[in-house]
């Protein structure tokens, strides 16, 4: 789960990372007054769930309450495109007006679990303002990767490697020792997915802040914080995401193809993927029902898919273990029957009762493209969705 920069900066704060002084408001009257209170000059900053704010014109200084007022009416209501939103942008509903800090460097520093070694990571970059993809890209050894073993966990001089990685002396490392310890701190307490501030700024008068933050959350452990819950702005969200979970489908991922895949369990569901990649296609979602052994997760799986206009054909690709084939066709029927079914399906069945359940489809007034193996099914599945029955 993703949340706005002022509600990171909230949690930082929180956890004694120094953060500038500011608040969130959802008019200019409000920008205004927040300027007021504090001191006059400030940064007005668009909330959205999306990085690159910046070079879309969604952060902008203001030297005056009356200014800070005009530039978020300005960004407040403004369709954001930035790097990360896509082409049609996302709608500004609030911004954060922030007290101005007087920057002399801008430097990187994020905190996320790295998936290759199964271990929390922290990325540190004396090239930080910028896109840290593009340093990545252009000067790999500019981003310092320090591992940490969780058992041990942070400590103090995995805070002075990053530090000095930084390029951070004297009094500076005094005050980043603890702020990146703090940050940590709240990388656990919270069960972040990351922690990203960019830019960590050096001030003129050689204060540490974090100027931005920009902190996610493991959906798998939202259980143990019943806090963050409210901190969700569904506006932000994939509506067919948003769609898929109310229906009680807990893995759907909307991605950019046209082969829309239903599918139960999540290693298949990656199999499915490449085997729709590997015949040529490209994939239209993630999907997993999960291992239950239930009809209606495949009828709501076809109406989520059906709200998709990219999808050309759905491969419907299930193992009976846990769940039983002849139910799951069960499913498929009765998606046609509801009238959800508006593009070729391709199904591929195997595991227990497969013969009861190619027999249900193979019965039903339905035009179901039944695949006898999985390489089957890929090649059937991108000649649908290319038109070629
Ligand atoms: P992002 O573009 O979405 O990552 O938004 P940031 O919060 O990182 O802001 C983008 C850039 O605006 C920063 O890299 C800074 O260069 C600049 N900026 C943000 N806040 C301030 C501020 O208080 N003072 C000054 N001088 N520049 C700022
Ligand atoms: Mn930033």
């Amino acid at each position: 789960m993703k949340i706005h920069e002022y509600q990171a900066k909230a949690i930082l704060r929180e956890f004694g990372v120094v953060v500038p002084n500011g608040r969130v408001a959802s008019t200019p009257a409000e920008a205004r007054s927040i300027a007021e209170e504090l001191g006059g000059k400030v940064v007005v900053k668009a909330q959205i769930h999306a990085g690159g704010r910046g070079k879309g014109g969604g952060v902008k200084l203001a030297n005056s309450p009356a200014e800070a007022e005009e530039v978020a009416g300005k960004i407040l209501g403004m369709q954001l495109i930035t790097p990360q939103t896509g082409p049609e942008g996302k709608k500004v509903k609030s911004v954060l007006v922030d007290e101005q800090t007087d920057i002399a460097r801008e430097l990187y520093l994020s905190i996320l679990i790295d998936g290759f070694s199964a271990r929390p990571i922290m990325l540190v970059s004396a090239s930080g303002g910028m896109e840290i993809e593009e340093v990545a890209a252009r000067d790999p050894k500019a981003i310092e990767r320090i591992s940490i073993d969780p058992a041990q966990g942070f400590q103090a001089y995995h805070a002075r490697r990053a530090a000095y990685a930084l390029g951070l002396s004297g009094d500076l490392v005094k005050q980043a020792v603890p702020m990146f310890q703090n940050l940590y701190r709240a990388f656990i307490a919270k069960d972040c997915s990351l922690v990203e501030v960019n830019p960590l700024v050096v001030t003129k008068d050689d204060k540490l802040v974090a100027l931005d933050a920009k902190v996610s959350f493991d959906d798998s452990a939202l259980y143990r914080h019943a806090d963050l819950k409210g901190l969700r702005d569904i506006d932000e969200e994939d509506p067919l995401e948003v769609k898929a979970e109310s229906l009680g489908i807990n893995n759907y991922i909307k991605l950019d193809g046209d082969i829309a895949c239903i599918v139960n369990g999540a290693g298949l569901a990656m199999s499915t993927m490449d085997v729709i990649k590997y015949a040529g296609g490209e994939p239209a979602n993630f999907l997993d029902i999960g291992t239950a052994n239930n009809p209606d997760l495949i009828v709501n799986s076809f109406r989520v898919i059906a709200e998709d206009p990219a999808v050309k054909a759905v491969l419907v690709n299930i193992f009976g273990g846990m769940a039983r084939v002849d139910v799951i066709a069960e499913g498929v029927v009765r998606a046609f029957q509801e009238g959800l079914v508006k593009v070729p399906v391709v199904t591929r069945l195997a595991g227990t009762n497969v013969e009861q359940g190619e027999k249900i489809l193979a019965e039903a007034p339905y035009p179901v493209r039944r695949a006898k193996d999985l390489g089957e099914a890929g090649t059937l599945a991108v000649a649908a969705a290319a038109g070629n029955a």
